[in-house]
């Protein structure tokens, strides 16, 4: 199983290593063409603006389109899920629209009010117990009727999932704790299963 990692911008390297940790094998993604024959693909935590403006730059905007209806999945975190939402807020962006959620970018709070949680979530149907860290993160504030809600915090979603596409407000890849790349896995296996 191959599967990408963007690294335009942002904490890629520690994604990598996470899914290799799963045992899938991690490859950097710089250019669209470099999207040709992955089964997956994570977009990392940074700057959403940025991350943005290179991805409208590289072309990747259509070619995520593109990789997206063919169903391939995609696993956004904290900036990933601000690019991949439909509607962004504080302030308004465009965004990709690729999971149907409203987001609010910075809402948690300040860089030095960023904390680490506890919190249970519901990974292929079974409860468990994972470790969040919240960066500057954007708080999901609302969730279209396809979206299954997968682990709150303080009763708001904070990891979600709309077919092929997950999300999360936390950053998995700062814990040592691999359920919820292991979960993106499962679903990059079943995708190839269907495919
Ligand atoms: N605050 C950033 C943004 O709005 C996201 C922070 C992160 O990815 N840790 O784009």
């Amino acid at each position: 199983m191959r599967i990408g990692v963007l690294a335009l911008q942002g904490d890629f390297a520690l994604h990598a290593r996470a899914l290799a940790r799963c045992g899938a094998e991690a490859v950097e993604v710089r250019k669209p063409a470099e999207l040709e024959g992955l089964d997956g693909l994570v977009i990392p935590g940074g700057e959403s603006t940025t991350l943005l403006k290179l991805m409208e730059a590289w072309g990747f905007v259509a070619a995520l389109a593109e990789f997206h209806a063919e169903g391939r999945p995609i696993f956004g975190t904290c900036a990933g899920l601000i690019v991949l939402a439909r509607e962004v807020e504080n302030p308004r962006q465009v965004s990709l629209g690729l999971i149907d959620v409203t987001v609010e970018r910075n809402a948690y709070g300040r860089q030095r009010e960023s904390f680490e949680a506890r919190g249970q979530a519901r990974l292929d149907g079974r409860p468990a117990t994972i470790e969040m860290v919240f960066i500057r993160a954007p708080r999901i504030r609302r969730l279209g009727p396809g979206v299954e809600s997968l682990a709150e915090l303080r009763g708001e979603s904070v990891l979600a999932r709309q077919g092929t596409v997950l999300v999360a407000s936390f950053h998995p890849e700062l814990t040592d704790d691999l359920a919820v790349h292991r979960h993106f896995c499962e679903l990059v296996r079943r995708a190839r299963v269907a495919a």
